[in-house]
């Protein structure tokens, strides 16, 4: 039943691989010289998602968080693993869910090239690698001060549509149908990481929100950064909630929208330009690294907006 399960829903072509699925090990030859990107991440239900979640949804977005680490390192998607554990080999909910993966990895060009089936509460565990050229990578630790901070996309829309959901936040419907897709159809930066090789200094994605996240560079790069909040890009039905501390904190804090955050020197602001025209994806400087520890967030009258660590704490319970 197993084999027959992953011949029917999780076996393609995959001409990129050695050998894919239906031996104890896919065989993978890197392109000679690139270096391999490799990133995990796991999703449960009642956690990432729930019961109710469409099943095409949960193989996007499974698949895309994972391309998301790819694509804040900077390397073009490759080849991917997946391992599930399901309560039940449910024929249509695998249908469903396979069509969604699959979707997400045609879009980017990776394979599945291997897993594990398992019985049990339904969770999902993906293995993504990719390749990058050396010292192209996109790393952490190599923001500098002066260098300016942006972020791609749009942010918030993730945490503004949960907060809806969860009866937090009130939204006219319309507002709230234009919020929604940021939280179950979330895009990977794939081309833009791709296209800033060489351009931004540092970069990471944005997954458990703007401070947290932005946060881990500034750590890793040992500097601090000063924020615009006015400068946030944020969708237009998002726009009219702003004057909420909800509605703000989803926007500073809120998780799960899986754009790029990154920083480049101000001399390649025409270069990131380039890049994100190339990508096809809206970029927006939002701030500047500073050589002082320590992040803050200044209103469009220069003064520092008040922002408790327990607000992001609440969207990463
Ligand atoms: P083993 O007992 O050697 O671990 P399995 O029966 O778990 O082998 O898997 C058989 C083959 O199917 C392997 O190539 C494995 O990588 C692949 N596989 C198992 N589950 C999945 C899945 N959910 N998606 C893709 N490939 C899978
Ligand atoms: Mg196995």
């Amino acid at each position: 039943m197993e084999f027959d399960l992953i011949a029917r829903h999780f076996t393609r072509a995959t001409p990129g691989a050695v050998l894919g699925v239906g031996d104890d090990c896919a065989l993978l030859a890197p392109t000679p010289g690139m270096q391999l990107a490799v990133s995990s991440d796991m999703l449960l239900e009642g956690r990432h998602f729930s019961p109710q979640d469409s099943p095409a949804g949960i193989g996007h977005k499974s698949l895309a968080v994972n391309l998301s680490d790819l694509a804040a390192m900077g390397a073009t998607p490759r080849w991917a693993t997946l391992s599930i554990a399901l309560p039940e080999a449910d024929d249509a909910w695998l249908t469903a869910f396979a069509r969604g993966f699959f979707r997400m990895a045609d879009l980017h060009g990776i394979e599945l090239v291997g897993g594990d089936t398992t019985r049990g509460a339904l969770t999902i565990s993906i293995t993504v690698i990719g390749e990058v050229p050396p010292d192209q990578a996109l790393r952490r630790d190599g923001a500098q001060p002066g260098d300016d901070v942006w972020v791609s996309g749009t942010i918030g829309s993730a945490a503004l549509a949960l907060a809806y959901r969860q009866g937090r936040l009130f939204m006219e419907q319309v507002d709230a149908a234009r919020v929604l897709p940021a939280l179950y159809l979330p895009t990977p930066r794939v081309e833009l990481g791709i296209t800033l090789r060489g351009v931004a200094s540092s970069a990471i994605d944005i997954s458990d929100g703007l401070l947290a996240d932005l946060g881990h560079i500034l750590e890793r790069s040992q500097v601090g950064a000063t924020l615009e909040f006015a400068a946030l890009p944020t969708l237009p039905a998002a726009q009219a909630y702003l004057h909420e501390k909800v509605a703000r904190d989803c926007v500073l804090a809120g998780g799960d929208d899986y754009e790029l955050c990154f920083t480049a020197p101000a001399e390649q602001r025409d270069a990131v330009a380039a890049a994100a025209q190339s990508a096809g994806v809206a970029v927006t400087r939002i701030g500047r690294i500073t050589a002082e520890p320590g992040l803050s967030v200044i209103d469009a009258d220069g003064q520092r907006l008040p922002f408790d660590k327990a607000g992001y704490d609440h969207f990463a319970a």
